[in-house]
């Protein structure tokens, strides 16, 4: 048998994929590796140019793609996305909750307008998506959520304090989910991802709040391993995650992050 006749390890042909971020990033690495696995993959985000721009880059797979405009934050545009994939393609396999921002705040500075945002679309944003997605996959007994949260939810800052915590909120809701589905007798599982820092167009804002360290860098020689990381590593661990190969694998947070400790 030639590597050719193999199966691949891991297949999402026909499988009905959810991402939110899909025009930037990690969720857009992740949207893009869905698509070269066979999954149908309807990409969401705040920003249609950049939707555009995820599916010009495939033009390939044209058929395989669909965009959608949504804010994670407003309930009833998740309950239409959500009603739309039912009658388009009569279930929902895998949602990935990848639409965030960062902003910096220090705790004693309390800024409420940041707070709330950080909150409103890192924290409301991916519960209101698990809730809107989990009114079709209970219904068919099955499906795989990722949350995408940060190795910033797992450690002290005195410059991300909102940004860690809603991050740490997201894993706490994955985690109790998670219970609370397996516990029901679904097979629905839920994980959380936690990378470190990432080449992404956020990394630029990081490289912003860390300035006073220096240059990028040198704020990557002094808060990593060595290295950043690149989307598509982090895509690859979120399929890992949503594949039928994980199937023990919920109530998770897995960081990402080449152990890097600060
Ligand atoms: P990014 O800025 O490249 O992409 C984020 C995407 O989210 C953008 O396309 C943006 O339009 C979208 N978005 C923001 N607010 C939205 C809203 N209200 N509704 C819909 N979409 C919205 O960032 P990224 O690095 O790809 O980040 C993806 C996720 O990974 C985020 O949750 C982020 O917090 C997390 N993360 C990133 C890093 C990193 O170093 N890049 C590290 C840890 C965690």
């Amino acid at each position: 048998m030639t590597k050719n006749d193999q199966k691949p390890w891991i297949d999402f042909t026909d499988r009905i994929v959810l991402i939110t971020g899909a025009a930037s990033g990690i969720g857009q690495a992740t949207a893009g590796a869905f698509l070269e696995t066979g999954a149908k993959v309807i990409a969401a985000d705040l920003d249609e140019e950049g939707l555009e721009n995820f599916k010009s880059s495939f033009a390939n797979f044209a058929e395989c793609i669909t965009t959608r405009k949504i804010d994670v934050r407003n309930e009833r545009q998740w309950d239409t996305l959500v009603e739309g994939i039912e009658k388009d393609f009569g279930k929902l396999d895998v949602l990935v909750n990848g639409a965030g921002v960062v902003m910096a705040d220090k705790v004693g500075a309390f800024d409420g307008n940041v707070y709330n945002k950080i909150f409103s679309v890192n924290v409301e944003g991916t519960l209101l998506g698990m809730n809107a997605a989990l009114k079709l996959m209970r219904k068919a007994g099955k499906g795989a959520i990722i949350n995408i949260s940060s190795a910033a939810s797992l450690r002290a800052s005195t410059t991300l304090a909102s940004y860690g915590a809603s991050k740490a909120a997201v894993q706490h809701y994955t985690t109790s989910a998670a219970l609370d589905l397996a516990r029901a007798g679904y097979d629905i599982r839920i994980n959380s991802v936690h990378p470190g820092l990432i080449e992404t167009p956020m990394a630029d804002t990081f490289y912003e709040i860390y300035s006073m360290i220096g240059s990028p860098t040198e704020i990557i020689e002094k808060m990593t391993t060595g290295r950043a990381g690149q989307a598509h590593e982090v895509a690859d661990l979120i399929l890992f995650l949503s594949s039928d190969r994980a199937q023990f694998i919920s109530g998770a947070a897995i960081p990402i992050d080449r152990a890097q400790s600060v």
